[in-house]
């Protein structure tokens, strides 16, 4: 797709990193400002009037629009290769801003198994209380999508690779379904971010974001955003402007220098993930590593074509269940304990019994996740410390 800014398609990713979308203010100012305002002041009662019918290009409301905030929704389309962005306050907020702009009651999607908890239940539940049905199919069996497909499916939405078993999802196959059943494709690029996975290039129709996870990628603010062509981000944008899940300017300034250092925290994290999953792979009390860069993946070969590297998620089973599990996660002193992911600071979580507490073991059991099961979200420590860490815990 192209860029409406000429700049974006001459610039490498890493440079688009740090210089796109900057708005410098009248001093000069080298950094991005932070503008900390909710509302702006007119010239006069006409320009306020041609403000507010968008007739002339501006600022009203941060509910609307902000300097800040444009500045980082510039940056993530230029890095995401897409015409335009709008920035929410959640990850959650930029899938609900999607769905509310996109669909009306009737409508169907189709979705893959393999999802963000509260995405799951922002689907089978509140939507589903607005007459939206979804649909939840293998993402892997291809045949399932289409089969799954009816006349008022309106979108398809996956996540890849997913959480937490890093299951690998065909964005372009799964492209051409959609776009064949008359319905829009919508990637989730959490886990992958654009340092490593452009899904817009591959046929994806919409992109969203949690910014909360690698692109402050220091764990400090909650931040979301959807990214595509501007005919389909449009409606979004006024969606976002009506009801408000809209992005502080604060959070936008702090996203903004988080995606100065995404490429570089991105290629090292996902080497010392790679490096860790290796090892796993060799540990006595590891029965089995999910890892995408490894030739042991059932995605492997279609990771090395749609991603530029495995991610910095590393999940594996212990020998043991529940009880050696919790021996691992009791046992780390430089880890931290946290369900979060896509921090510098490595994270260790037991997905069965806190992120998927709340479905049933046999739904637990459908999803692969086993009682057994840890994932790791690999920061920037050195891989040797995180190795020593995890062998406090690991059974021999
Ligand atoms: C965390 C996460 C979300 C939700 O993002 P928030 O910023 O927490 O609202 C959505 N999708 C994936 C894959 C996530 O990991």
């Amino acid at each position: 797709m192209a860029s409406d800014n000429p700049l974006h398609d001459t610039y490498h990713p890493e440079t688009l990193a740090v210089r796109a979308g900057r708005e410098p203010g009248p001093h000069g100012e080298h950094s991005q400002s932070l503008f900390l305002t909710s509302s702006f002041t007119f010239g006069s009662a006409a320009e306020a009037a041609a403000l507010f019918l968008g007739e002339q290009e501006g600022y009203t409301y941060s509910r609307f629009t902000n300097p800040t905030v444009s500045a980082f929704e510039e940056r993530l389309a230029a890095l995401e290769g897409a015409e335009r962005a709008i920035a929410t306050s959640s990850g959650m907020a930029a899938i609900q801003a999607v769905m509310m702009a996109t669909l009306k009651a009737g409508d169907h999607i189709v979705a893959s198994r393999s999802l963000f908890g509260s995405t799951t239940n922002l689907f089978a539940g509140t939507l589903a209380r607005f007459g939206v049905e979804t649909s939840f199919v293998d993402g892997a069996d291809l045949a399932a999508w289409a089969g799954a497909a009816r006349p008022e499916t309106r979108l398809f939405y996956l996540e890849t690779p997913s959480n937490p078993l890093t299951d690998v999802f065909d964005i372009r196959a799964i492209a051409d379904i959609a776009h064949g059943a008359g319905a829009l494709l919508v990637v989730d690029n959490c886990f992958c971010t654009p340092a490593l996975q452009q899904p817009l290039k591959l046929g994806a129709d919409l992109v969203v974001h949690s910014a909360t996870k690698y692109l402050d990628g220091h764990g400090r603010v909650l931040g979301g955003a959807v990214v595509g062509a501007s005919a389909l981000i449009e409606p979004v944008y006024l969606h976002v402007r009506t009801a408000g899940p809209t992005l502080s300017a604060f959070n936008a300034w702090v996203l903004l220098s988080g995606l100065e250092t995404l490429h570089l925290r991105m290629r090292r994290q996902c080497e010392s993930a790679l490096a860790l999953a290796r090892w796993l792979e060799v540990q006595p009390g590891v029965t089995r590593v999910y890892y995408p860069g490894l030739p042991s993946h059932p995605g492997h070969e279609l990771a090395s074509r749609q991603q530029t590297a495995g991610g910095a998620v590393v999940s594996f089973e212990v020998r043991g269940g529940r009880e050696a599990a919790w021996r691992v996660v009791d046992a780390v002193r430089l880890i931290s304990r946290t369900a979060n992911l896509g921090d510098v600071k490595t994270t260790l979580t037991h997905p069965a019994s806190t992120t998927h507490a709340r479905i049933t073991p046999e739904a637990r059991q459908n999803a692969g996740i086993g009682e057994g099961l840890l994932r790791v979200a690999v920061g920037l420590e050195h891989v040797d410390d995180l190795k020593r860490d995890l062998l406090l815990g690991l059974p021999t």
